[in-house]
């Protein structure tokens, strides 16, 4: 079966072989505390840095997921206000999840069809903590890298966090236009999930140290002190960091793997122009790159997804209120490129078949 779910998904070729090695190593069983693990730690975050081209003064750590990203955020980052602009069902959760920690979240939701329009936003003078989902998974929409920019510099004092689960490691991030950018790993860094990372501007931690909430393991203070002798407040996910830094390590630089990226995408947009199959998104700027939602009638997508499966391909579902309506395609590094062959050769056989 090849699986063009976008998370979890396709992982890397050659994890059962990365997994080996590590249980022959006995990476899986060293201690949290001990110099080999430290030194684990320092590598992959120098991959990451170099491959991803993050900043050199930002700081990674590591978590379990995008969802203790968003109650790490709400809970020491968060002071008081914190403004979430979301079009669609995990920006909107990432708020709602705040909302029950933080009583001064507030909500804007933007239609999915529309830019988010920084011009217009007039947040207090008081500075908070601005809530972008970079890469919407649920609907396929994305936020481009002069919006941040926009949002950066008319909004200076705040603090910007950037749920990217689905993009970083895909695409190319523009760090320095936000102060934390997260992602789990299930996405486009192609390995199993139950491992995210975050990655925090000086700024952000400079403002986490003030504010200093300590009251929970996850406290990012209590993280940061962590990070800065390289281990983690609990036993941390050892098989799933060596496993990303050995992905890592055979990664290209993200502006040649975005390259790559684009052109697929693009050449999907084209296929499903072909093959009469309409985008979800009708604005193509607000397009995401690597998620792709198909839209159709219910009994056109259950009938798709069941005769995609027999031909051995697992297109995604639709998610939240796309669920019956939608179908979604995985455009991640990990699908190799006789895999996006076989989807579209299926697509136009599907649609040749009279099946609309
Ligand atoms: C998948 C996803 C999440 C949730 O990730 P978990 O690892 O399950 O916590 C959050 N945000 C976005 C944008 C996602 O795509």
């Amino acid at each position: 079966m090849i699986s063009f779910y976008p998370g979890p998904s396709r992982v890397d070729d050659h994890i059962p072989e990365y997994v080996q090695e590590a249980c022959k190593k006995g990476i899986v069983s060293i201690n949290h505390r001990s110099d080999e693990f430290m030194s684990l730690y320092r590598r992959t975050v120098k991959l990451l840095k170099k491959k991803l081209k993050i900043p050199e003064d930002y700081n990674v750590i590591f978590l379990s997921s995008a969802t203790e990203c968003w109650e790490v955020i709400a809970q020491s980052v968060v002071q008081g206000l914190s403004y979430h602009f979301y079009n669609g069902a995990f920006g909107e959760k990432w708020f709602e999840y705040t909302r029950k920690l933080n009583n001064g979240a507030i909500g804007y939701r933007f239609g999915m069809n529309l830019l988010l329009k920084t011009g217009e936003l007039d947040l207090s003078e008081q500075p908070g903590v601005i809530c972008l989902t970079q890469n919407e998974t649920s609907n396929g929409t994305q936020i481009q890298t002069k919006q941040f920019e926009k949002l950066r510099a008319k909004y200076p004092e705040h603090i910007l966090a950037v749920d990217a689960t689905s993009s970083m490691a895909g695409i190319e991030l523009e760090f320095k236009t936000a102060d934390i950018w997260y992602a789990s790993v299930q996405k486009c860094f192609g390995l199993p999930a139950g491992l995210a990372v975050m990655i925090c501007s000086p700024k952000a931690i400079e403002w986490a140290r003030t504010y200093d909430e300590r009251d929970h393991y996850n406290s990012l203070p209590r993280l940061l002190d962590m990070m800065e002798k390289h281990q983690t407040t609990c036993t941390p996910n050892v098989l799933g960091i060596y496993l990303m830094m050995r992905v890592m390590e055979s990664r290209p630089k993200i502006s040649v793997l975005e390259k790559s990226i684009i052109e697929r995408y693009n050449k999907y947009i084209t296929l499903l122009e072909e093959v009469s199959l309409s985008h979800l998104i009708s604005q193509p700027e607000a397009r995401s790159f690597t998620v792709i939602p198909v839209k159709g009638d219910e009994d056109y997508i259950a009938n798709i997804k069941s005769k995609a499966k027999k031909k051995g391909i697992v297109l995604g579902n639709g998610y939240g209120e796309y669920k019956d309506t939608t179908f979604r395609i995985a455009n991640f590094p990990a699908i190799t490129n006789s895999e996006v062959e076989k989807l579209t050769d299926f697509l136009r056989d599907f649609s040749k078949s009279g099946s609309h």
